[in-house]
């Protein structure tokens, strides 16, 4: 018994390792809105295509050393680490749970929050071909495998004495958690503009935050902006002081200056106050936390009231 969900486990994440370099693959070709298909993987520098062996998740990159084969420049460490993330990712969630209709809905979850993270990372783009299946799939999904901490079961439960059949009821919670991230993250993008006169939130980030909600139901959804906009907020912030403190855009400032713009400091601080937060990723750490993170917190929550 024990064995066998060792040995469930390993498969788990090599599968999840090969999940992982198909990631990549959307990673980098979606947003040049490229085939995730064809052709086959090839060099990112020098555009030869890679022999199988050399493709296998994270031991190729290992054992050629991050190098490619044929013109010896480096390959990201970002292809290993999104692979070898992927893996543990999907024990994670087999371990919480097992070989179950749950286990397929929350894997794709994941597979789909890695990818947009990644991307909004690397591009400051959540692309519309990632976000919009990824929405419907969302909703589908939860009709089948309601979300956790139903809103749609609670309500129906107390204002109607019919019970409602289990897919309706999923499908509701994922209605309500897609459209109620929706409304609010669009017209808090509206508020924004009116208020500063520019952009704050792309509509990427709404229709990634749909999706989202399409998977977890209203009430988690409403943690993951909380804690996406938590976290964000302090990157951000950060990034900025730390893009000012390590002399940003100096000589940009400088040249303002010599033509009267202003003070130097104060010009410095506007040019480090435009770096752009990808608020995506952050919401995607948000949407992992809520996943694998907030269980643990409520049992240790329960256990500490007792
Ligand atoms: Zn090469």
């Amino acid at each position: 018994m024990w064995q066998s969900e060792v040995v469930t486990i390993v498969f788990v994440f090599l599968f999840g390792l090969i999940i992982g370099s198909f990631l990549n693959v959307c990673i980098t070709r979606i947003p040049e809105e490229l085939s995730i298909v064809l052709p086959g993987s090839r060099c990112p520098r020098c555009n030869t295509p890679i022999h199988p062996l050399d493709n296998i998740p994270v031991l190729s990159w290992l054992l050629l050393r991050g190098k490619c084969r044929n013109c010896r420049e480096p390959i990201s460490v970002m292809y290993p680490a999104i692979e070898l993330l992927t893996g543990i990712f999907f024990v994670l969630c087999f371990l919480q749970f097992g070989l179950s209709v749950a286990l397929g809905k929350w894997l794709f979850y994941t597979a789909l929050i890695i990818v947009l993270s990644v991307t909004d990372l690397r591009t400051r783009l959540l692309p519309d071909a990632v976000t919009l299946p990824g929405l419907g799939m969302g909703l589908v999904f939860s009709a089948a495998v309601p979300p956790r901490n139903g809103v749609a079961f609670l309500l129906l439960e107390r204002f109607t004495q019919r019970a409602l059949p289990a897919p309706l009821v999923g499908l509701a919670d994922g209605l309500l958690g897609a459209g109620f991230a929706t409304l609010f993250l669009w017209g808090t993008g509206r508020a924004y503009r009116a208020w500063k006169g520019r952009e704050g939130m792309g509509m990427g980030d709404v229709k990634m935050m749909a999706m989202v909600g399409a998977f977890v139901g209203l009430r988690d959804t409403l943690t993951v902006m909380l804690l996406g906009t938590l976290l964000g907020s302090i990157g951000g912030i950060w990034m900025i002081a730390a893009l000012y403190a390590g002399g940003y855009k100096r000589d940009v400032a400088e040249r303002a200056v010599r033509r009267g713009l202003g003070a130097l400091n104060r010009l410095r601080w506007t040019l480090a106050r435009r770096y752009w937060i990808p608020l995506g990723t952050y919401l995607g750490v948000g949407a992992l936390a809520v996943l694998y993170l907030m269980p643990y917190l409520e049992t240790l929550w329960i256990a500490g009231r007792h």
